[in-house]
């Protein structure tokens, strides 16, 4: 079940986190997986390697997600490439937190260029190929607080918030072509974007979480996996909850 054998894959920011374990999650699957990364070559490299090495396919592709037309010319690259992109993961996200009185235009600006614009540009450029095909899958990478809320997260909660309406919104513009939308809103997951919490904080999230743990980048990744597997067929336009029962 959930077998991606012969689909092409992108995950945006896939070379550490949450994406990393998407395309890993992908490629096992049978996907080959092309990561994107903006700073990170290195890193994407050793992801597209590790996956070769267990006998998958992948490959790297850098790219800014808040350039669009970098966006355009890099999914036009792929396509070329690979004859088509049958999946997309747009998981490339940045959090810039602080109480609303000392939020920066500035901040509020890149955190949308690139959690929503970067997000919506990424499925505009990927369509093309998959409503050729009759077939596609987009994955928004959205959050727990998108629905919820957080102190101190205005701008990342409502860049995550924006995320449902253009996928509920491209669900149906596309449900004809057979691609479906869908998003994946992670609750508390342990990486790099977490990892500046303090461990008094972290305890304290612990506690509102039912299933009693933080998240794995394996739960995010499994939940990519079946959104965009032929079983999810029939899934469109849903926000998919991995979370530990935090928000319900
Ligand atoms: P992370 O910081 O480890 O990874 C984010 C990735 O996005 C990085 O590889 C980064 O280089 C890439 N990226 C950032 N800006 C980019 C740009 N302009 N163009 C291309 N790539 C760019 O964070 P993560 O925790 O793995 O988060 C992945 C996604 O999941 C994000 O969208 C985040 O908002 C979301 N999320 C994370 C959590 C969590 O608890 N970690 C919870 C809910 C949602």
């Amino acid at each position: 079940m959930f077998r991606l054998d012969g689909k092409i894959a992108l995950v945006t920011g896939g070379s550490r986190g949450i994406g990393r374990a998407c395309c890993e999650a992908l490629a096992e699957q049978g996907a080959t997986v092309v990561v994107n990364y903006v700073k990170g070559e290195t890193a994407a490299r050793e992801v597209a390697e590790g996956i070769a090495a267990r006998g998958g396919k992948a490959d790297v592709s850098g790219f800014d997600v808040a350039d669009t037309k970098a966006v355009d010319a890099a999914v036009d690259g792929i396509v070329k490439a690979h004859g088509k992109v049958d999946i997309l993961v747009a998981n490339a996200g940045i959090s810039i937190d602080g109480l609303l009185l000392r939020l920066k235009d500035d901040d509020l600006e890149r955190l949308f260029a690139t959690n929503v614009r970067g997000a919506i540009v990424s499925a505009r450029a990927c369509s093309k190929s998959m409503m050729r095909s009759r077939w596609g899958r987009v994955i928004f990478m959205s959050s727990v607080v998108g629905e919820m809320g957080n102190v101190g997260q205005t701008a990342y909660a409502a860049s995550k918030a924006a995320l449902l309406g253009a996928a509920k919104s491209i669900a149906r513009e596309y449900a004809s072509r057979n691609v479906t939308v869908n998003v994946v809103a992670p609750g508390f997951i342990d990486t790099d974007m977490t990892s500046t919490m303090s461990a008094e904080m972290k305890e304290q999230l612990a506690k509102l979480i039912p299933l009693g743990r933080t998240g794995a980048v394996r739960d995010i990744a499994a939940a990519c996996a079946y959104l965009a597997s032929d079983e999810a067929g029939y899934v469109t336009g849903q926000v998919l909850r991995v979370n530990g029962g935090m928000y319900v």
